[in-house]
């Protein structure tokens, strides 16, 4: 027996375990958590939360959106409370590899509407373990789970079919032969995540500029950026871009972790700007030793591709 037909049997073994102790919810279906679910699903259906349009669409009440099926006996949030954990055989399947998880279907039925008194259980069995698949995140298991809902008496309200893929996550080089593609292209730095209030400094970087905030009704500089002055709170602010001279304040030299399209030890300096305030970079040095707090360092730009840009510095006087 092979590994993968090894990791395949241990995991189905669970297919004919049968279904899981019953859980029952914690609390009773009620009006708060509909209201709060309803609120971050953005869904404004009156039966949900209007006695009146629930009367006149001929129910006793109120009732809970059905898509809150399986969320009454949910997992504590908190990792201190005691917890039922996830399905043992996911950790069977960690055994071999695959340590990785994404969820990736569900479907469910409902045989009646639940509403706030009612008490819901449920039993969750592996209703199917896929042969290994190859796919776009690495090679997995897709794994269905099958839960059975019942009310305070016993009776069916519903089921769920949820469906993951357990997998091992790609890691070009790390073993798993990776057919065509003899080059692969350089690995690319992991991409910062822009908001609203960080937009402007990477769009910036692209125009090769590192541009710093600046109050409008103070004149206060500020970095990295926010949307109100820490000085006079003030919303308004417009940017300047920095000349690009300055002083490294302090320094660390990264080993770990390491991340892709870096190379390690990585020197990352905090530079006291010209115009006063810091920006924190990597340097570009030919020998780590070179670096020390002090050192005049100038502005330069690495472009990773076109549309990601990043600010590094090097040595003022002579370090290239
Ligand atoms: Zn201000």
């Amino acid at each position: 027996m092979t590994v993968q037909q090894e990791a395949l049997a241990r995991a189905r073994a669970f297919v004919a375990a049968g279904p899981s102790p019953v859980v029952t919810a914690r609390d009773p279906v009620n009006q708060p958590m509909i209201r709060r679910w309803c609120e971050a699903m953005g869904d404004a259906n009156p039966l949900y939360q209007h006695r009146e349009a629930a009367q006149q669409a001929g129910l006793d009440d109120v009732v809970s959106p059905p898509a809150m099926l399986d969320v009454w006996t949910m997992e504590p949030y908190n990792p201190l409370v005691e917890r039922v954990g996830d399905h043992p055989v996911f950790a069977v399947l960690e055994e071999y590899g695959f340590t990785r998880i994404v969820a990736t279907n569900v479907e469910q039925e409902y045989d009646r509407y639940l509403a706030p008194g009612d008490l819901v259980s449920m039993t969750v069995r592996v209703a199917d373990v896929s042969d290994e698949k190859r796919t776009g995140l690495g090679d997995g298991h897709f794994v269905t789970l099958w839960y059975e809902f019942t009310d305070q008496h016993g009776a069916p309200v519903g089921r769920m079919s949820f469906r993951l893929l357990k997998f091992k996550p790609r890691v070009a080089g790390a073993g798993q032969p990776r057919e065509e593609k003899p080059e692969q292209p350089p690995a690319e730095p992991p991409r910062p995540i822009t908001t609203p209030d960080t937009k402007h400094f990477w769009k910036g970087l692209i125009d090769r500029q590192v541009l710093i905030q600046q109050c409008s009704d103070c004149n206060e500089l500020r970095h990295p950026p926010t949307p109100m002055c820490p000085h006079c709170r003030s919303m308004k602010w417009h940017t300047l871009p920095a000349v690009g001279r300055g002083v490294i304040h302090s320094f660390a030299l990264i080993h770990q972790p390491k991340l892709p399209g870096f190379e390690y030890p990585l020197p990352v300096v905090l530079v006291d700007l010209e115009e006063g305030v810091r920006l924190l970079a990597n340097l570009v040095v030919a020998d780590n030793a070179e670096v020390a707090v002090g050192r005049k360092v100038v502005l330069d730009f690495r472009e990773i591709t076109p549309d990601f840009v990043l600010p590094v510095f090097r040595l003022d006087d002579g370090g290239q």
